[in-house]
């Protein structure tokens, strides 16, 4: 069934990508060569999991100790805007693999590819109402079934919705997986390869106009280099070319509605008033849609916040600082540390708070690795086999072929 789902997937890529870029706004590129076939792979590898999956029997004195998996029940999954079927990969090839059923709940800005999957589904040969979607908005679908009658639940999206999604659920407890953002910082030191430094944190604060968990909201750039790393980040940003996503020169499309356009704005007005220097961009483009320039402010205080947009922050560090400046972030899903110095890249990924630590890379990884944040960017695991375990409930059946323990207590 894993199988049949990832041949699904790729057999309608090209639907399922177009859908994603006309509704979300991120280039087409994004969606056809990196979101979705991701998500085909997360099926694919969690089959393959399953064939070397063997549950375990261990003989004691008193028996046999039986351990065997069994899912929660019915999993309720919340998917976010940005990334609808990457998602969908990373948290339901899991949970489906681990044997619950599953109620999709798509975000309201985000439905379309997963509904034209699902249309698929009745071909394949499974249980019908194995898999549901539940479509509308967040505060009141979305609501609803976060105070259902569930067993799990795996959530994906912002801070703010979880904290709503933890009180909807506070009478009837249940697991929740979730998976947040948060600000993710990127530290580019003196001996860093600059030219592979700039081209990633370009990526990472702009791809998909700055509107994904991974992306770099801050790069901390070590003060010997910082005046000349910062003028050729700027000329990159400057040349980033905006407008329809379908073309395939554009870099960056528009933003996924005129709430989060507006918000942005207001936002990095907010942040200009607390004393953050304009560098490029800052202001809504005049232009049919809803466009947002890449924007770069150089701070002097940290700001432990997630715009979610194509803002990215700069600051200088002297390398005595850094360790402070890292360990002090409480809401990194993910950590960029850019050096020819392994050992003290290594330190900083040891000392970080956060799920992912890239070093000299960024978003390296695949369906074997875990991901999840840490402390405000989520906690619990998709992908990998610790994506598998956070699905399912050990259970021990014990086989007594001896005298049980109790035989005999009470001495009658
Ligand atoms: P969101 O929190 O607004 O929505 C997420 C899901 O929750 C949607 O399906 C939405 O309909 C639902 N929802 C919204 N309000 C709700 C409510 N009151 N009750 C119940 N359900 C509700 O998030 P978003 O704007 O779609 O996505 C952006 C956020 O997701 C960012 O914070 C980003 O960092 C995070 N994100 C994290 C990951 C990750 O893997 N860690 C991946 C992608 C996005």
């Amino acid at each position: 069934m894993l199988r049949a789902i990832s041949a699904l997937i790729l057999e309608n890529i090209s639907l399922l990508a177009e859908f994603e870029t006309k509704e979300i706004g991120k280039p087409l590129k994004e969606s056809l060569f990196v979101d979705i076939p991701l998500a085909a792979q997360c099926f694919d590898y969690y089959a393959a999991f399953l064939e070397g999956l063997e549950e375990k029997s261990i003989s004691t004195e008193g028996g046999i100790d039986l351990i065997k998996y069994e899912p929660y029940g019915v999993c309720a999954s919340y998917l976010p805007y940005n990334v609808p079927l990457m998602i969908f990969g990373f948290s339901c090839a899991g949970a489906l693999a681990s044997g619950n059923s599953l109620i999709i709940k798509p975000s309201e800005f985000g439905s379309l590819s997963i509904l034209e999957l699902a249309k698929h589904f009745d071909k394949l040969d499974i249980p019908k109402g194995l898999i549901n979607i539940v479509t509308g908005k967040g505060e009141t679908a979305g609501k609803y079934l976060a105070q259902s009658n569930i067993d799990i639940i795996s959530f994906t999206g912002s801070r703010n919705t979880l904290k709503k999604i933890v009180s909807l659920t506070k009478d009837y407890p249940k697991k929740i997986i979730c998976e947040l953002g948060g600000a993710n910082l990127t530290v580019v030191f003196q001996d860093a390869d600059k030219n592979a430094a700039i081209e990633n944190i370009s990526g990472s604060s702009f791809m998909k106009q700055g509107q994904m968990c991974i992306g770099t909201s801050i790069a901390l750039i070590e003060d010997e280099i910082y005046d000349d790393f910062l003028r050729q980040l700027l000329e990159k940003a400057k040349n980033i070319k905006t407008g329809d996503p379908f073309d395939a020169t554009v870099g960056m499309g528009p933003l996924v509605s005129k709430e989060h356009l507006n918000s942005i704005d207001m936002h990095i007005k907010d942040i200009l008033k607390r004393g953050g220097k304009l560098l490029t961009g800052g202001k809504i483009l005049k232009q049919k849609g809803y466009f947002y320039p890449p924007t770069i402010i150089e701070i002097e205080n940290m700001v432990y916040e997630e715009f979610f947009a194509p803002v990215l922050l700069v600051k200088k560090f002297k390398n005595n600082q850094i360790q402070s400046l890292v360990e002090n972030n409480p809401t990194g899903l993910v950590l960029q540390v850019w050096s020819n110095n392994l050992a003290k890249a290594k330190g900083l990924a040891d000392i970080a708070c956060c799920g992912t630590v890239w070093i000299n890379t960024f978003a390296q990884m695949s369906p074997q690795t875990p991901f999840g944040g840490t402390k405000l960017s989520g906690w619990g695991r998709n992908l990998g086999s610790a994506g598998f375990f956070e699905y399912v409930q050990p259970k021990h059946i014990g086989i007594g072929l001896a005298k049980s323990p109790v035989e005999g207590w009470f001495g009658v």
